[in-house]
């Protein structure tokens, strides 16, 4: 059986149908709370969910209460492990818990965490505003930095062995930008100290686990905000994250006393979506290719960054190559003009939606400048190339003659 794939573990793994009358689906178990076969037995798990003792091998664990476990979940976790190669796997209410469930479990007071810029908004607002709170450092690092000059910054700082996490995101959010994992893992290695080196959390959300799997790259813990891709279909907030036992069994402890637990609907939803998860996201990377193509060719488009497209001479395109199965589906393009041009051509869309958020079976487009990006100073947006006239575009499963037809009709309108 270990040697199915992903795709078709995807309709059964963790699931019998003997324990819920045949069915072929988990059902929805919507219900809080479990009952216990004995007193022993309930005596038994509280033991051991307090630590007091361990549960019996080859004895599988009761569900009790919805916040620890249930049916859906258990379901869930067990094929969300197979996309990255992981050990264990864990869901979460949000993507945001996810990241902040894994960095909690890692970081003390005095701990830095090393993370790479541009950044998705959310998790760099918990890093400057919650870690820096507790007294956690937040170090960023650029695409352009190599291991030994992000180790000689670090060591000029007294900072080598108080780093215990390394966050990348790759691709980053608007440019697609690439980092690259191998000297993530050769200055992990130089970081910390023999007994206890830092951990690599990937942030995934973009590619992954179709297009890119960073477990295979060195990364420890992989991350997901499951609204998108995986969710796929713009009706759940849910996270993910994956990696060894060891580590996720740590974040576990967490969720459970934080309460982030993924509720039965959202792992139905999740786990009707992994089904369609490969099919989805080629067919929207399929649709994506097409467009990058039409866009960079378009007379009022300056410039567009989507993996594929970039100079084949370029370090980001053999990190491309070097990393990942495929372009995915976000696209950003640079319009030719000002603000005012960048919003003439999203007024005037009408089949592609005005909306935040990605990865959905729908086409959506953003201006990141005045949103994701909009509390970053203007130097930060200059720097990082974050222009006025900037289009994100999240590529959907429409068809991709009336989605050129879109851009067409609204870029006219520019
Ligand atoms: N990571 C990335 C790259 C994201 O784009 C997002 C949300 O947009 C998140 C994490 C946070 O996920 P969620 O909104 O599910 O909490």
């Amino acid at each position: 059986m270990n040697k199915l794939s992903p795709d078709s573990l995807a309709g059964f793994l963790g699931h019998d149908p003997a324990d819920s009358l045949g069915a072929v689906k988990t059902p929805i178990y919507q219900s809080s709370t479990y009952v216990f076969e004995s007193a022993a037995q309930m005596k038994a798990l509280f033991a051991y969910k307090n630590g007091q003792a361990r549960w019996p091998e080859n004895e599988a664990e009761p569900m009790a209460y919805g916040r620890w476990n249930h049916p859906g979940l258990q379901t869930l976790e067990a094929r969300l492990k197979v996309w990255d190669g992981g050990e264990a796997a864990l869901a979460f209410s949000s993507g945001m818990a996810a990241l902040s469930a894994v960095w909690m479990s890692r970081l003390r007071p005095g701990d830095s965490i090393l993370y790479s810029v541009p950044l998705y908004g959310g998790s760099l607002a918990f890093i400057q505003k919650q870690l820096a709170a507790f007294g956690i450092v937040g170090i960023p690092f650029e695409v352009t930095e190599t291991a030994d000059s992000l180790f000689y910054r670090l060591e000029k700082d007294g900072l080598t062995e108080k780093v215990n996490v390394i966050h990348v995101e790759s691709p980053c959010n608007p440019h697609n930008l690439l980092f690259d994992f191998d000297t993530i893992s050769a200055l992990k290695a130089r970081l910390g100290t023999a007994q206890k080196r830092p951990i690599v959390t990937v942030d995934n959300t973009y590619f992954g686990p179709i297009f890119q799997q960073p477990l295979r790259f060195g990364a420890d813990i992989v991350i997901y905000s499951a609204t998108k891709f995986i969710g796929g279909h713009s009706d759940v907030i849910a996270g993910a994250c994956v990696g060894s036992q060891a580590l996720i069994d740590e974040v576990r402890s967490w969720r459970t006393q934080l309460g982030t637990t993924a509720e039965p609907f959202s792992c139905f939803l999740l786990l009707r979506s992994l089904e369609t998860l490969r099919i989805r996201m080629e067919k929207a990377a399929e649709n994506a290719s097409k467009l990058a193509r039409f866009l960079q060719q378009h007379p009022k488009v300056s410039q567009i960054y989507y993996p594929e497209l970039n100079n084949q001479n370029s370090s980001q395109y053999q990190l491309y190559k070097k990393y990942c199965n495929g372009p995915g589906s976000m696209i950003s393009f640079d319009i030719l003009g000002d603000e005012a041009a960048a919003f003439r051509f999203l007024d005037a869309l009408r089949l592609i939606r005005l909306a935040v958020s990605l990865g959905g079976t729908e086409s959506l487009c953003t201006h990141p400048a005045t949103t994701s990006h909009a509390p970053m100073s203007a130097a930060e947006k200059a720097h990082y190339g974050i222009g006025p006239s900037m289009i994100r575009f999240s590529v959907g499963l429409e068809a991709v003659n009336d989605l050129e037809d879109d851009l067409k009709q609204a870029l006219a309108a520019v």
